[in-house]
């Protein structure tokens, strides 16, 4: 694995005509992207497959475990097709339909807008860029509104009625379709977008386990009800998402930086993996470089403890997506100096099911602290290690050897964690011996270094992290 940077906190970046070029997406992993994000609510699953044929091609060429997110659209409310966009202005009318748009009429793919909607409500579109005010609905179909603020309104921008509960299902009928490809394709991570309720990660899980499917679940949190359910949601989930864009025009924009501080302290409660997400770079899809404000932000969810950050428009349909990802890379470096990322508080659950293994992990990092380790060896089929030593963020370099093809891509999410594959059937001592030899070989540590090892004994018996060994580098 010859990747060019060891960040720790990871980068998704999301696929876009901006990335499509071989060369630039290979410029992208090379310049650290350990995530490609599918977002589902744009393009094809032609245009994905091309992605994900791209991918793992890059994935052979360079040695590296880049893993795909695929992000379902959820029951977002959007208008229509346009030609173009419509240009507007502050006191305008409009009247929005969720049949098909006539001349002076905008389409809106929002079944049950005008049932969800009153007098007097606040629509926003794209992010709050635009801001309506209801003044008249028919309670099936049309809806007039007056222009408060904005200059536009485009072809399929989001729409939000804060504070509104909606009555469509989280899980669309569109997501369940877009759900069973990525169950076939084996796509390592999907997000469920504006999760309200620990059930509907639940019934993602359900059916992605009856599918055959190891792709692992990613809760969005964007929803004022995700907050109200925050604790459950974490626990139920395998990773959770700070999705700024919507959160901020469905509560309080001055609330989210807040939320997001508190919603990275639930996952580190719960050992879940923590992404910090939406306008993180925003300025430089436009431009070459970031304002300072972008800078700090990126270094603050570090500092917080994210295990990754994201860039959307940034990457996907932005003019310098190698520069965004080669910024943020550097930004990244910068902040993990900073001593208080590391040796999180706190100890694993004497309640939880898996207690003794979470124990033998959080025993490894503190070790490994203690004497000084050069590094943190799991030997994992499950993944489940990799999770519980990363989630108390040691300092000493985490390594994940495995013979599960599927979960190397999928652990390149987490903090630290770098994967190999390790397929020797031998007994536990020989193989720790044997990979004492290759992370000398690869330059990780030199003869004399501590290294310490968590394995499940025996070996092949697959069973939970039952075995702690020190050993020094022959
Ligand atoms: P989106 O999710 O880009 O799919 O809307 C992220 C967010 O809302 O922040
Ligand atoms: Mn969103």
């Amino acid at each position: 694995m010859q990747k060019v940077t060891y960040n720790r906190v990871k980068i998704i970046a999301t696929a876009g005509p901006a990335c499509k070029d071989p060369a630039v997406l290979e410029e992208l992993i090379r310049a650290g992207v350990d995530i490609l994000r599918l977002n589902l609510s744009h393009g094809t699953w032609e245009e994905y497959d091309y992605f994900i044929e791209q991918v793992r091609r890059i994935n052979l060429k360079l040695g590296v475990r880049v893993a795909l997110l695929a992000d379902l659209q959820g029951p977002k409310m959007r208008i229509g097709k346009l030609e173009k966009a419509i240009p507007i202005a502050p006191g305008d009318e409009l009247i929005f339909s969720s049949r098909l748009g006539r001349d002076g009429i905008i389409p809106v793919e929002y079944e049950t807008l005008a049932r969800d909607v009153s007098p007097g409500d606040v629509i926003l579109v794209e992010d709050g860029r635009v801001r309506l005010k209801v003044l008249e609905t028919d309670g099936v179909q049309t809806v007039r509104l007056k222009v408060l603020a904005g200059d536009r309104i485009g072809s399929r921008k989001g729409i939000n009625l804060p504070g509104r509960p909606i009555s469509l299902p989280t899980i669309s009928e569109k997501d369940w379709d877009d759900l069973l490809e990525i169950a076939h394709r084996q796509i390592e991570w999907v997000a469920i977008s504006f999760v309200r309720r620990p059930e509907d990660v639940q019934e993602v899980r359900y059916f992605l386990r009856r599918m055959g499917a190891s792709t692992h679940i990613m809760a969005k949190i964007e929803r004022p009800e995700a907050l109200e359910h925050l604790e459950r949601i974490a626990a139920v989930s395998d990773a959770v998402m700070v999705a700024r864009g919507d959160l901020g025009v469905e509560i309080p924009v001055e609330e989210v930086p807040l939320w997001q501080k508190k919603i990275i302290r639930t996952c580190h409660r719960w050992g879940k993996p923590v992404v910090v997400a939406t306008q993180m770079l925003e300025t430089m899809i436009q431009n070459a470089s970031p304002t300072r404000a972008e800078v700090t932000d990126i270094a603050n969810a570090v500092l917080d403890g994210a295990d990754a950050v994201m860039l959307s428009g940034e990457t996907s349909v932005g003019a310098y997506p190698v520069e965004a990802v080669r910024q943020m890379q550097r930004i990244l470096m910068a902040a993990e100096t900073d001593p208080t990322i590391y040796r999180l508080a706190g100890q694993p659950d004497a309640n939880s099911p898996t207690y003794l293994s979470d124990a033998v992990c959080w025993t490894a990092c503190t070790l490994a602290s203690e004497v000084g380790a050069k590094a943190l060896v799991g030997l994992t089929y499950s993944g489940y290690t990799a999770f519980q030593l990363a989630r108390w963020r040691p300092q000493t370099d985490i390594f994940i050897f495995t013979s599960n093809p599927r979960i190397l891509t999928t652990l390149n999410l987490l903090w630290g964690v770098r994967a190999y594959y390790y397929r020797k059937e031998e007994a536990t001592y020989p193989t720790i011996y044997d990979i004492l030899h290759i992370i000398r070989d690869m330059g990780h540590v030199q003869t004399g270094d501590v290294v310490i090892f968590t394995v499940s004994m025996p070996l092949q018996a697959r069973q939970r992290t039952n075995t702690l060994h020190i050993a020094q580098v022959p």
